[in-house]
């Protein structure tokens, strides 16, 4: 069979996008190159092996979870069900992070500003800044003992050095100060449709929701902890859904923050908000 025949049957089970990523990661190629190569015949063993992921995606299962990777910010990561799927959202946070940390070379270098991740998943942010800022001291933590597993390996993958602590939030983070917190943590509400839909039932649930009415439970935790683990001016950087962005706001003021910010998706959505203490 052909790789295009095997797509052409796999695009009666799947999206067709879905069939190219799967294709594509057993052949090492692109979605040009399964074009250019379209008329080769497929190895019976990928195609045996192809086969078996159309019938996981057929299923549900997240393509990502198949291939066991996802991009991030232009890097693999590593992803197994222990962790969120990264999401180009959280580039958004990203970008938000990077305006305020010192470039490498640049003038403002003597500094080593420290910078901590809550709830970090698969390490893409904490991995994705320690890489795009070196002078910073990146540390990590999430509660999930499976989840850091899969952040060090990324991070020992990626050449980032970064520390990583079992940690539920702050609670293992007494007397650590930093000048940025950034968080992309579980805000989905406890009783929202979407986690019983699509790629979402495939993730660790307690990266999506903290089971709160609200979903803001863990944000109002962190906002409100953060005062104890920033430096005086220091920033904390967060993510939310779509219609949270009043809220995050409340808690952030109610919590003390200044300069306030809220950063929009690329949909327009208001994603990403954050503020300065002091
Ligand atoms: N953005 C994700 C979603 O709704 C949720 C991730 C999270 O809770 N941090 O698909």
């Amino acid at each position: 069979m052909t790789i295009t025949e095997a797509l052409r049957n796999a695009a009666q089970r799947i999206e067709r996008r879905d069939a190219e990523v799967l294709l594509g990661d057993l052949l090492h190629g692109n979605r040009a190159f399964l074009v250019a190569r379209g008329q080769d015949g497929l190895d019976p063993a990928i195609l045996e092996r192809f086969e078996s992921w159309v019938a996981r995606r057929a299923g549900g299962e997240p393509v990502a979870y198949i291939t066991g990777t996802r991009e991030f910010y232009g890097r693999e990561f590593r992803v197994d069900p222990a962790v969120l799927i990264p999401r180009p959202e959280t580039e958004h946070l990203i970008e938000q992070a990077l305006a305020r940390l010192p470039r490498p070379n640049g003038p403002e270098n003597r500094a080593r500003p420290r910078v901590l991740d809550l709830g970090t998943g698969s390490g893409a942010i904490a991995i994705t800044l320690a890489l795009e800022r070196p002078p910073c001291q990146v540390t990590a933590c999430d509660v999930s003992r499976a989840a850091l597993i899969v952040a060090a390996t990324n991070a020992e993958r990626l050449g980032a050095r970064v520390e990583f602590i079992e940690s539920d939030w702050y609670a293992a983070l007494n007397g650590h100060t930093f000048d940025l917190i950034v968080s992309n943590p579980p805000y989905v509400a406890a009783h929202d449709s979407h986690l019983s839909q699509g790629d979402l039932r495939f993730e660790p649930p307690g990266a999506l929701t903290d089971r709160s009415a609200d979903g803001l439970a863990s944000i109002r935790k962190i906002a409100e902890g953060a005062r104890k683990h920033l430096a005086p001016g220091g920033w904390l950087l967060f993510e939310h859904g779509y219609d949270q962005a009043s809220a995050a706001r409340d808690i952030l003021l109610k919590a003390g923050f200044e300069h306030l910010i809220c950063e929009k998706d690329l949909a327009g959505i208001p994603r990403v908000s954050g503020g300065r203490l002091g």
